[in-house]
């Protein structure tokens, strides 16, 4: 009978085991192929092949095991209809659906994008005027990006139904409903949810995919290569948050970044201090990912921190992946009061707009509070930017391309509130523009020297002799903006600038994150490439590959050529409306017979004609552009005026 059990447990059959192990043994027991779950306390936590853990105890090692067959175990959670009282997909997908349809004042669907097997990735939107992006922080709650820790689904849920059921008569949800935009995502891994395994359809773990630090593991095959890694990270461009919260089980932890290396992020005070008000409603301990977990390469947390500056937590809600339902409700309620604190709290610090001087119209700006914390951005279609600080006194930096970078000193944030600071940038008649941010990359897991706790937002912006230190085989791929590609002009469109020589690096141009990042040269120091080997006409992402030890300061382009604009031509009135928009719409002051023309980045004329305007009435260019950088020039009464729009595609 035993040797029967042993058997038919050898088939693909996994363990649940607890080994003890030394911190710096775990790379080695995880390369053994045991899928670690947990770490603390000199125990391993884990999964394992039945058959492998006579290998491991033949490296000396002393495995108890919890669950011989641990799916087994969890039968009645996966095999019982609908899952027990967890939401079956099908279920979950309905229930979000009427929340929508229950609450349509309030509450919004959205398919975000589909799994490898085509299902289905949906979101509720929760805010007030859900079909409109509005001038309120983002929080996004996300769970099931591991498939089999389900628990993580129904928490997202029930915050969702907070939301809902208690608007109207709970004064702060109410508050937090009319004045954030909370994005819940349920199920992050539909497959995975459905084969009850933690990985995607393809075999990849989803939380080794990301791009930021990502490093090859957990079966990814390159960054961002899953589509459900590409949904998650492309919602969040539309939707800038001021905090995402991750859900997962296998242990239970409150974590934050980073989780590739165990130098602490210069938001670790901040991120404490939401951790300790989040797990006063759900009580376990908190702390960096990679000091009390492990370390973990292609994270979402890291990507949210490190390429937008979200505080970016995620919870471990149970030892269990499928905690038994009789405990569902209760770590629901526990969680529900943590985001809410999360909510109310993360807002404290500083907020504004970020707006064109002259147009008014809102700018992709880059926040800054120097020297304390990652910095942030300003919503590109909005143009509001939230930063959440502990009460003191601050200095703010808001940075644009074209722009001059404007400081406010003196900025005094109270301890339980905020303080507005707008800004209204100048544009500059400079050369160049920077990068924007940093979507993926992987530097050195141990910064050098250990106090360059700013690493990759030193390549950001212009030159200013702060520079980011690859090791050999070290990448960085910088986004050059969603308003400022590089222009393939004639000659050299780019300078990539090092305050190294002798250190090679070979640099590479895409028009998207997924698209062939193709070589356009190498060099040792300082130098200029043109992007015309590529074949693209404007390209939106440069990625440095590191043969040497090169250290980059920057990667800077020649800002468009556009048109000549004397200092007189201000005096007409011209709005451009929605900008971005897949049309170009503006609005005259004063109305009149007037000269029509649109030039594309080098300076062509796409399109022109003569109008007769109304004053205060919204023209539409009729003419239909790809989508890029255009400039609208107006040309009556003796003045000429030119604004930059940006068309896109619907
Ligand atoms: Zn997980």
């Amino acid at each position: 009978m035993p040797y029967i059990l042993i058997l038919i447990l050898s088939l693909g059959t996994k363990s649940l085991v607890e080994v003890d192990v030394s911190r710096s043994d775990l790379p080695e027991l995880i390369a053994c192929g045991f899928e670690l779950d947990g770490y603390k306390d000199g125990v391993a936590r884990g999964l394992v092949d039945y058959e492998r853990i006579i290998d491991l105890e033949a490296y000396g090692l002393d495995v108890r095991v919890i669950y011989e067959d641990y799916r087994d175990a969890n039968r009645w959670v996966y095999e019982q209809p609908n899952f027990g009282y967890y939401h079956s997909y099908t279920e979950m997908h309905a229930a979000i659906e009427s929340l929508a349809r229950d609450y349509s004042t309030i509450a919004r669907m959205e398919t975000i994008g589909y799994s490898v097997q085509n299902r289905a990735i949906f979101a509720l939107k929760v805010s007030d005027n859900p079909d409109i992006e509005e001038a309120e922080p983002t929080f996004i709650f996300d769970g099931d990006i591991h498939g089999n820790e389900i628990i993580a689904g129904e928490v997202v849920l029930a915050q969702a139904k907070k939301l809902c059921y208690d608007y109207g008569s709970d004064t702060l949800i109410t508050r937090l409903v009319d004045e954030c935009e909370s994005w819940l995502i349920p199920m992050d891994n539909p497959d995975g949810v459905v084969a009850g395994t933690r990985y995607n359809a393809n075999g990849v773990d989803l939380n080794r995919d990301f791009g930021y630090q990502w490093g090859a593991t957990g079966g990814s095959p390159g960054p961002f290569s899953q589509p459900e890694t590409k949904v998650r990270r492309d919602i969040y461009w539309k939707n800038y948050s001021l905090n995402t919260v991750h859900f997962h089980s296998g242990t239970e932890l409150y974590i934050y970044p980073w989780g590739f290396t165990t130098m602490a992020t210069p938001d670790s005070a901040r991120m404490e201090y939401i951790a300790q008000r989040y797990t006063n409603y759900f009580p376990v301990s908190y702390g960096q990912i990679a000091r009390v977990l492990y370390s973990v390469y292609g994270g979402s947390t890291d990507y949210f921190y490190g390429c937008f500056g979200d505080l970016a937590p995620a919870v471990e809600l149970s030892y269990w992946y499928a905690p038994p339902q009789s405990q569902i409700d209760h770590i629901c309620e526990q969680n529900v009061g943590g985001m809410v604190e999360l909510m109310r709290i993360s807002q404290f610090g500083i907020r504004g707009i970020v707006t064109d001087s002259i147009t008014g119209q809102p700018l992709p700006a880059r926040i800054e509070v120097n020297n304390t914390g990652w910095q942030v951005y300003a919503d590109p279609l909005v143009g509001d930017y939230y930063r959440f600080l502990l009460s003191g006194t601050y200095t703010v930096t808001a940075h644009a391309n074209g722009y001059y970078d404007k400081t406010v000193s003196g900025v005094a944030v109270p301890s339980n509130g905020w303080t507005v600071v707008n800004f209204e940038l100048v544009p500059e008649d400079g050369q160049h523009y920077g990068a924007y941010a940093v979507p993926s990359c992987r530097t050195r897991r141990n910064p050098s020297p250990s106090s360059d706790i700013y690493f990759t937002l030193k390549c950001l912006g212009t030159r200013d002799n702060q520079s980011l230190r690859l090791n050999s085989n070290g990448w960085i791929v910088l986004d050059m903006g969603p308003t400022s590609p590089i222009i393939n002009n004639t000659g050299n469109d780019l300078t990539v600038v090092t305050t190294t020589t002798g250190q090679t690096y070979r640099v590479y141009v895409a028009d998207t994150l997924d698209g062939n990042f193709v070589q356009i040269g190498q060099a040792t120091q300082t130098a200029s490439f043109d992007i015309d080997p590529s074949g693209l006409s404007e390209a939106r992402y440069v990625r440095v590959n590191a043969s040497g030890s090169p250290a980059i300061d920057a990667v800077e382009s020649d800002m468009p050529v556009g048109v000549a604009e004397p200092e007189v031509a201000r005096r007409i009135d011209l709005k451009v409306l929605q900008n971005p928009s897949d049309r170009i719409r503006f609005q005259i002051g004063g109305p009149g017979i007037y000269k029509v023309r649109i030039y594309d980045c080098q300076g062509r004329v796409v399109d022109h004609q003569n109008l007769n305007l109304k004053a205060g009435k919204s023209s539409v260019v009729s003419r239909r552009l790809p989508a890029g950088v255009y400039f609208l020039n107006i040309e009556g009464n003796n003045h000429s005026r030119t604004e930059k729009c940006l068309v896109i595609s619907r």
